[in-house]
């Protein structure tokens, strides 16, 4: 048996063998993408080809492929880069109200500086209610941003029907795939989005890269400045190993999906029937469509802390999902916009699976996941 069972894919993911190669292929290369000469040109040429098979991998065109440092700053663009290019005339953003903070804190962050920004609510199973938009987009609206796979529930929203909607109103939709990419079919041409955010690290890629799909003819205003990279969007050196590395593992993580996702959904099915067993818990998302990836419980008078730490013990990594602001917890804001209670909310752990999970780490939670239960609830009375 390995020494520890990694459950918490959702947060990173291991490197995958074809992302590490890549990499070091071009860690020792030197080059500039933006300079003339035959070094520089290499390094260009390494960028365009990952560029070319990421956008394979996502069913879009490569210039619409805008390389970033990772997801949240993927949304941050989209977000910001819609009002500031928008407001004058369509000063609304919309977002769901179980958006990652990335989208979330931003959506704050312009309501800060004289936008209408309005949350979309969700109901108890952590879904949107797409008439409920109509009325939304009745405002003229800048941006729509609806995430296609939620990071702590695995729960699934209609991306599409929502681009749909956001386009009859002249509204630009944004979608966060950051969770979707490798667990779902992500043809960002057939979804009719606007754009969509994505993460390397997620799918086996090196952690600090990611990119913001958009397509062409979306005129975001750009949110940082320098030499003009990525369609003037997106300044600064782009790095030939990073986005080598990400195209090489989301190529990977696509082409594996529909075998990983039987896989995956039999594990994750084996969690749900260990859970099942254990007395006064509580799928949440359960009954709606979720990723294979993600299993979200909420245990009954438990502390979510107490758990995650008697699992640490045991060799198990779980995440409780949620903001952790200077080591202090706060209970997950997904699951207090699908109504949870604060004690409930804070009583809720993720497990999350991925390329290197096994049937192993499942035997492993199965040992202790029981115990580790009536511990917490111990420590809890
Ligand atoms: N969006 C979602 C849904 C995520 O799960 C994450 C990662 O936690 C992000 C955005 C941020 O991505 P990154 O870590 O690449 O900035």
């Amino acid at each position: 048996m390995p020494e520890r069972s990694y459950l918490d894919h959702a947060a990173t993911s291991p490197l995958v063998a074809a992302a590490r190669s890549a990499m070091l292929t071009e860690l020792d290369r030197v080059g500039n993408a933006s300079s003339l000469h035959a070094s520089g040109r290499a390094a260009r040429q390494t960028v365009e080809e990952a560029r070319e098979s990421l956008a394979s991998a996502v069913g879009c065109h490569p210039t619409e492929v805008l390389w970033t440092s990772g997801g949240t700053e993927a949304d941050n663009l989209f977000l910001t880069g819609a009002w500031q290019a928008r407001h004058a005339d369509r000063n609304r953003v919309i977002c769901s109200s179980v958006e990652h903070p990335a989208v979330l804190e931003t959506h704050a962050a312009l309501a800060a500086r004289g936008a209408d920004a309005v949350r979309w609510a969700v109901n108890e199973q952590g879904l949107v209610d797409l008439d409920a938009l109509d009325a939304l987009l009745e405002v003229p609206t800048a941006g729509v941003s609806l995430m296609w796979a939620n990071n702590e529930t695995g729960v699934v929203q209609a991306v599409a029907a929502m681009a749909e909607q956001s386009r009859t109103a002249g509204a630009w939709s944004h979608a966060d795939g950051v969770q979707a990419l490798g667990h779902l079919p992500v043809d960002f041409a057939a979804s009719g989005l606007d754009a969509l955010s994505l993460s390397a690290h997620k799918v086996g890629g090196p952690i600090g890269v990611g990119a913001l799909i958009l397509r062409r003819g979306v005129g975001l205003a750009p949110i940082g400045y320098g030499g003009g990279q990525e369609r003037d969007l997106r300044s600064g050196t782009l790095a030939p190993a990073l986005v080598s590395g990400f195209a090489a593992a989301a190529t990977v993580a696509v082409q594996s999906r529909e075998t990983e996702a039987v896989r995956l959904g039999e594990l994750r099915n084996r969690i749900e029937q260990i859970v099942a067993g254990i007395e006064g818990t509580r799928v949440n998302g359960a009954g709606v469509e979720r990723t294979p990836a993600i299993v979200n419980v909420t245990f009954a008078d438990v502390r979510a802390d107490d758990l995650l730490l008697l699992l640490d013990a045991a060799g198990i990594d779980a995440s409780t999902g949620s903001a952790c602001t200077a080591g202090v917890s706060q209970p997950s804001e997904v699951l207090l916009a699908m109504g949870r209670s604060e004690a409930e909310a804070s009583g809720s752990l993720r497990f999350s699976l991925g390329h290197s999970t096994t049937s192993v780490d499942i035997d492993r939670l199965t040992a202790v996941l029981p115990d580790a239960v009536a511990r917490a609830r111990t420590a809890f009375a």
